[in-house]
């Protein structure tokens, strides 16, 4: 009887087991999925993001395209006067800048096609500095219209970190904007990048500004999605949370602090490259 209880004890224990492990299994399963969903809405985020930064990016970007297209506007009308005069060697000359004229739009063309795809993040060997000129490329007509100087003390070839260079050059591209606009009102209008070495075997990678410094009671909030001191229109505040998730996303580290000479610092930490990486 003592043996027959005891089996039948078993016999419901175990089933009692099968039933939580089926309801672990499933639970499991439940969370990867909402983990995919996560993921792919966050990819969709940095994506929106990336679209609207470069609608703000627009402006400036169709004015450096229209200078070029109008000059090779004059110049073909008069290669066709020149060639009617006969003029064949103004016409090859006039043929030839258009041509460099061409490669020069597609120069500014190119970055904004690589920065606008939607492609997944995979870190490699990253150097910083094609991540920075990349960055300051983009955002040259902005910078130089705002009178900004740039002091840039990447060297290229010399900090290689190991992340994905396109969602890097969104960060910047986030991180120098915020830059420029606080600096708006500012005498002086200084812009320092410089990367190297962090203490903790890494990389780090600084943007300084000369601007009107991080807002004090901002500085807890900095981060967090939606925070924005700009005036409604100009600001989502989805910048540095989306910044800090991709620098996060690499296994880095992005914080602010403000100098003591005044304006404000982000610094990035990334990981470096291992040594044998291509
Ligand atoms: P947004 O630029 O849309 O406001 P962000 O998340 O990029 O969103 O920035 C949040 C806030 O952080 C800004 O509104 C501003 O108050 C502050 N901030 C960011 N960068 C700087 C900076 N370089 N100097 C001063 N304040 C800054």
């Amino acid at each position: 009887q003592a043996n027959a209880q005891l089996e039948s004890k078993v016999a419901r224990r175990t089933r009692a087991l099968t039933e939580t492990n089926a309801r672990l299994r499933k639970e499991v399963a439940e969370r990867q999925q909402a983990e995919q969903t996560l993921r792919a809405a966050q990819d969709e985020l940095v994506q929106a993001a990336k679209l609207a930064v470069l609608g703000q990016l627009a402006a400036g970007i169709t004015h450096e395209l229209a200078q070029p297209l109008g000059a090779m506007r004059t110049l073909s009308g008069n290669a066709v006067a020149f060639m009617k005069r006969g003029d064949l060697d103004t016409v090859e000359k006039n043929l030839g800048i258009i041509a460099r004229l061409a490669d020069q739009m597609g120069r500014i063309i190119t970055p904004l096609k690589t920065f606008a795809r939607k492609s997944p993040a995979i870190p490699a060997a990253t150097d910083l500095a094609h991540a920075v000129s990349a960055a300051l490329f983009l955002l040259d007509p902005r910078l130089a219209k705002a009178g900004v100087t740039v002091i840039n003390r990447c060297e290229a070839g010399r900090d290689i970190a190991w992340c994905d260079q396109n969602r890097l050059e969104q960060v910047l591209i986030n991180l120098i904007r915020n830059a420029a606009d606080a600096m708006a009102d500012a005498p002086v209008r200084e812009l320092l990048i410089e990367a190297g070495p962090d203490d903790a075997g890494g990389l780090a990678l600084r943007i300084a500004d000369s601007g009107c410094g991080l807002p004090d009671p901002a500085a807890g909030r900095l981060f967090e999605p939606f925070f924005t001191t700009k005036p409604a229109g100009e600001g989502l505040g989805l910048g540095l949370a989306i910044s800090r998730d991709i620098v996060r996303e690499f296994g880095g580290e992005l914080s602010a602090d403000n100098r003591p000479e005044g304006g404000a610092r982000f610094t990035l930490h990334l990981p470096a490259a291992p040594k044998d990486a291509p």
